[in-house]
């Protein structure tokens, strides 16, 4: 197997990064194990607009809060582990039926994931872009060091 990515690490994006129980087992059953302080444990999602408030705790677990690139940064290790074969600062600029094309030099491959983002281009060059373009939107993300006040995301 073969990640071909155009980017190196530490990679970082705008995220919330808040994983999900589902994602922990996900993580869990792929051999990445994350230790209790290794982030921030949270019980359910809680969506606040001005004055008001909604949320939910999860009916099973807890979710993770952890910075993207420490997450990143096991992933690497793990997959290294497996035996993938991790390329960086390699942009995909074609696919067709029997591989990809990357910093000008064909990767054959059964299949292709194109694990490649919102604006993902294999999504286009597969023909599987949505009918209708949704709006654009815009996002921040900033950290802070201090005590959290709530057990919600
Ligand atoms: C504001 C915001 C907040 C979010 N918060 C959360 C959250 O709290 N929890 C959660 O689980 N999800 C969250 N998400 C969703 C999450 O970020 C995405 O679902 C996830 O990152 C998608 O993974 P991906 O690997 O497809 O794309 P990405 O994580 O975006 O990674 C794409 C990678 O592809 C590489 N790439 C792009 N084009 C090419 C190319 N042509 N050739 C080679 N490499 C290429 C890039 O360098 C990049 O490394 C959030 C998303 C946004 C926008």
């Amino acid at each position: 197997m073969t990640v071909a990515d155009g980017a190196e690490p530490p990679i970082d994006k705008t995220c919330g990064e808040g994983m999900m129980p589902e994602t922990l087992a996900s993580l869990h059953s792929l051999g990445i194990h994350l230790e209790r302080e290794e982030g921030f444990r949270f019980d359910g999602i809680c969506f606040v607009n001005e004055g008001m408030r909604a949320f939910a705790k999860f009916p099973g677990g807890q979710g993770l809060g952890l910075a993207r690139p420490v997450l990143h940064g096991k992933l690497i290790a793990r997959a290294t582990e497996c035996g993938v074969q991790l390329l960086w600062k390699t942009p995909v600029t074609e696919i067709d039926r029997d591989g990809v094309l990357a910093r000008g030099s064909k990767i054959r491959a059964r299949w292709i994931v194109g694990a490649d983002g919102l604006a993902s281009r294999v999504r286009r060059w597969g023909g599987l872009e949505p009918a209708n373009s949704s709006t654009l939107r815009f996002a921040n993300r900033r950290h802070y060091r201090l005590a959290p006040w709530s057990s919600f995301m």
